[in-house]
């Protein structure tokens, strides 16, 4: 940090001092001969002594504000809003009408959801939305690897290449992508990591998919994330249910911080990562001061700290938990929490990048 924070100054100060004497040699051409007397010298010299220490300052304080975990996430007393954003109605293949899936949602207390037939947007303006914010989306199937798009003005027309519906709804047709169930299927191989990598302008990817829990492959998607999260791909985690009838509800869910609760803030709060996915555990608190993370969660019972790849740094039982992350930690670029609760209850912090 030193030697970087001296280097600055003294590149700002060679600079400062050059345009001083291009100024003094402009001034001397177009008026009397160069004079640099000792004292004007000496002027300039005090000059630029202050100038570098104020630059030096600047740069240490900056940087000392610039250092340790990038946190997306809010003070405790924003509140938490719980919303699912993968669901099927009658529209598509769920076997609910859109308004019973409403009412379904509403009575579990969820605060938002997203109907997501399969190319398909489901009007939402015509339902009694029981108190929840809904959401318009779709999840843009056909042609390729399947994945959502969330806050929908006007549906995304599927095409082979994903790149392109990805540019489609980021520029005219509304919301963002997420990338969803990488692991479904037999080959445990749906979306694979080479699309992953090398798609651009998606927000997110499920980590969770709760329907796939009785389908061939793996609900989870962890796997991909560490490797994408390890390779810079800044993307942030979803748990979703993609409920079809009634045993897929709440299996998997987001909680947000978000102060109103309106689509557009929760959409903006998610695209900021201010939330976490779950399948049960609800963390109550989430701080992190320099490399440090302190989460805590009543109901959970253990907590682990992964980094680049999905390496594991710790694993702490109890309630509560901290961990400093060390900077000079080798291939250490971000750290994320996992959060066990009792029986298969889960809840996944977003990644932390550090700030070195
Ligand atoms: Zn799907
Ligand atoms: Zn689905």
């Amino acid at each position: 940090m030193l030697p970087c924070v001296r280097a600055f100054a003294l590149s700002a100060a060679f600079l400062y001092n050059r345009r001083m004497a291009l100024e003094l040699a402009r001034g001397g051409l177009a008026e009397e001969p160069p004079a640099i007397t000792m004292k004007a010298a000496h002027h300039m010299k005090n000059h630029v002594a202050l100038y570098a220490s104020f630059l030096l300052l600047l740069a240490a304080a900056s940087l000392a504000a610039a250092q340790g975990l990038e946190s997306p996430y809010l003070d405790a007393s924003v509140p938490w809003l719980r919303g699912n954003l993968h669901t099927h109605t009658t529209n598509s293949d769920g076997d609910k009408a859109p308004q019973a899936v409403v009412d379904a949602y509403a009575a579990l207390g969820y605060d938002f959801l997203m109907l997501s037939d399969h190319d398909r947007l489901t009007e939402t303006a015509p339902l009694d939305a029981k108190g929840m914010v809904l959401i318009p989306g779709a999840e843009i199937t056909g042609k390729g690897p399947h994945m959502l798009q969330v806050g929908a003005k006007t549906l995304a027309v599927p095409d082979k290449d994903r790149q392109v519906v990805i540019d489609k709804i980021n520029t005219e047709a509304g919301g963002f992508v997420i990338m969803n169930h990488p692991n479904w299927t037999a080959n445990f191989n749906h979306c694979d990591f080479d699309t992953l990598m090398k798609l651009q302008g998606y927000v997110g990817m499920e980590i969770y998919n709760g329907v796939v829990l009785f389908l061939e492959g793996s609900e989870l998607a962890t796997d991909k994330w560490d490797r994408l999260l390890a390779k810079g791909h800044r993307v942030w985690g979803f748990a979703n249910d993609d409920s079809h009838r009634d045993n897929h509800r709440a299996l998997g869910w987001s909680m947000v911080q978000c102060a109103s609760r309106n689509a557009e803030d929760i959409l903006a709060a998610m695209r900021a990562g201010h939330f976490y996915a779950s399948t049960g555990v609800k963390v109550d608190e989430i701080r992190t001061e320099g490399y440090t993370v302190t989460v805590k969660a009543a109901n959970a019972q253990c907590f682990r700290v992964y980094a680049d790849g999905g390496k594991m740094l710790a694993r702490i039982a109890g309630h509560e938990m901290s961990f400093t992350a060390k900077p000079d930690l080798k291939d250490c670029t971000y750290v994320r929490v996992e959060c066990y609760g009792e029986g298969d209850a889960l809840a996944w912090l977003q990644p932390m990048f550090l700030k070195k």
